[in-house]
């Protein structure tokens, strides 16, 4: 009989699935790396397992321990899922941006949800990355994830996502193209992909109001690129050591806009029912058109599932109030 042990040995082996009438304006073959095939939804779940396994060997999580995370959702789910098959409690802080499906379900999975307020300063002690690690100074037999700076976020990638992409397209994939937020996906697979072959370009997808691709292309941390934003799971106000900005070869910004409306051109396009990273992505890769000729093999990986956003995204109204929508 062939069965996994548990859910978490489900996890990875996700399919390539090529992008048809979206990508009919890029010369080059579009495959989408499909992450919602993992057993949380979203690629997150790779690295989750990663970062406890690892706390696991090296003693900073113990048994019976409490993790506490400070997550927008989707790596709430992975280590939620993984805290109940090895039996650890689960705790996620997590801004008030979020939508509200995505606390629902860390709740249905067993995790306490600590909600804070997101338009503070990130060192303001009522931010979720303060209060994550207040709590896990008070709480006895805790660990702190802490997923923007733990290696293992980066090894998760570079050990299993990398390794399936290379192995999927038999080594000739050209360009990778992701969205990028911790910055874990773009760094563990952008090293693995030019360890095999050096000439892979990498492109990550930022967003207005985030730091990275100013960051890059001047070296400059610029408070002024900082502002609020609508899409979820990219860009970020501060520089995570996740992000290895050396094998990045660029980053193209899309509009908040840009990002939901093309969400939806993949679900109605393509049979794509996906979350809003996964439309920024989308759209960043066709603004990158002028860098693929047609020998090439892009591949573009779609974080995480299209459940998360049916009160947002997928609502009429709510689209209509941001202004996406006439
Ligand atoms: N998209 C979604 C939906 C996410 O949850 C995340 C993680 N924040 C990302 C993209 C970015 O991935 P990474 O953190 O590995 O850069």
């Amino acid at each position: 009989m062939k069965y996994a042990k548990n859910m978490l040995e489900t996890i990875g082996n996700t399919p390539l699935v090529k992008i048809n009438k979206l990508a009919e304006e890029i010369p080059a073959l579009v495959l989408a790396k499909y992450e919602t095939f993992n057993p949380g939804n979203s690629v997150k779940d790779r690295m989750a397992v990663k970062m406890i396994e690892d706390a696991e060997a090296d003693g900073r999580l113990k048994p019976g321990g409490t993790i506490i995370e400070g997550t927008s959702g989707n790596t709430g789910m992975g280590l939620a899922l993984a805290a109940i098959v090895k039996g650890y409690k689960m705790v996620c802080v997590i801004s008030d941006k979020q939508s509200k499906e995505k606390m629902d379900v860390l709740r249905a999975v067993g995790s306490e949800v600590i909600v804070c307020p997101n338009d503070v300063e990130p060192d303001d002690p009522r931010s979720y990355y303060s209060t994550s690690k207040r709590l896990a100074e008070e709480t006895p037999n805790s660990w702190y994830v802490n997923q923007y700076d733990n290696p293992s976020n980066t090894k998760a990638h570079y050990e299993s996502t990398g390794p399936e992409i290379w192995k999927q397209t038999e080594g000739k994939i050209t360009h990778f193209v992701v969205g990028v937020g911790t910055g874990g996906t773009i760094s563990g697979v952008g090293k693995y992909l030019k360890e095999q072959n050096p000439d892979i370009k990498i492109w990550g997808i930022d967003t207005y109001g985030s730091v990275f691709k100013k960051y890059h292309e001047t070296g400059e941390f610029d408070e002024n690129e900082i502002y609020p934003y609508i899409t979820e799971g990219i860009g970020e106000d501060i520089l995570p050591a996740n992000v290895n900005f050396d094998i990045i070869d660029g980053f193209t910004k899309v509009t908040d806009k840009d990002a939901a409306v093309y969400t939806r051109k993949l679900a109605e396009e393509e049979g794509m029912f996906l979350g809003n990273s996964a439309g920024a992505a989308m759209k960043g890769l066709l603004q990158l058109k002028e860098h693929f000729t047609k020998d090439d093999v892009v591949v573009v990986l779609f974080h995480d599932h299209g459940s998360r956003y049916v009160a947002k995204i997928y609502n009429d109204d709510w689209m209509r109030e941001q202004g996406f929508l006439e």
